[in-house]
């Protein structure tokens, strides 16, 4: 990948001999192997041992969850908060794992939507819960840094699945927890497509 990362700065105009680019190859791809570590992660060891069986069925959520992602177009930043949310069917998962299961996510070359798929997928998936929800609102940097359709450069995704898509009142109770407006906000909604292929 070092020597790829040259080319590139040459073909860019740049020596890459210059002092200050000498060791950029090295961490570019030291920088890129941990932006996309999210391929290797294995989901059942990051939830390993924290899945508890309870009586409990009113909701969980976990709110402002920070992601670092790399939008899968431009290879440029698209970052923000995700809020997760589930009602649980028998088990709950450590509330610690669901930051980590977001990052297994994010950590890979992605489109928001898919993201924000894959996370409620997944909790689907592995907790078989009565409903899963979640949210995400992110800024993307391959938008307003080349100064197009500046507008769009923030966006809202969704995933709702069970209880948050056939029960309104579940799916309003989840928006005003994370204080979204749930006028505007429908279950499986995508509210701005950011990252046009341009
Ligand atoms: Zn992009």
């Amino acid at each position: 990948m070092q020597d790829l990362v040259r080319k590139l700065l040459a073909e860019l105009g740049e020596d890459p001999d210059r002092e200050g680019l000498a060791r950029t190859p090295a961490r570019v791809e030291r920088a890129l192997q941990f932006l996309t570590s999210g391929y290797k992660a294995d989901i059942d060891e990051v939830l390993n041992n924290a899945l508890f069986t309870v009586d409990y069925s009113e909701m969980v959520i976990v709110k402002d969850i920070d992601f670092y992602s790399l939008c899968e177009h431009h290879l440029l930043p698209f970052f923000g908060k995700c809020h997760v949310a589930y009602i649980p069917r028998t088990q709950v998962i450590g509330l610690s794992k669901i930051p980590r299961l977001v990052d297994v996510f994010a950590r890979r070359l992605q489109i928001q939507e898919r993201m924000t798929n894959q996370i409620a997928e997944t909790i689907r998936e592995k907790l078989n819960p009565l409903g899963v929800a979640v949210v995400c609102e992110g800024t993307h940097l391959c938008m307003s840094m080349r100064g197009v359709q500046k507008q769009n450069s923030f966006a809202v995704t969704s995933a709702m699945f069970g209880s948050f898509r056939e029960n309104a009142r579940t799916r309003m109770e989840f928006l005003e927890l994370v204080k979204l407006k749930g006028s505007t906000l429908s279950a499986g909604s995508t509210e701005a497509m950011a990252c046009m292929t341009e």
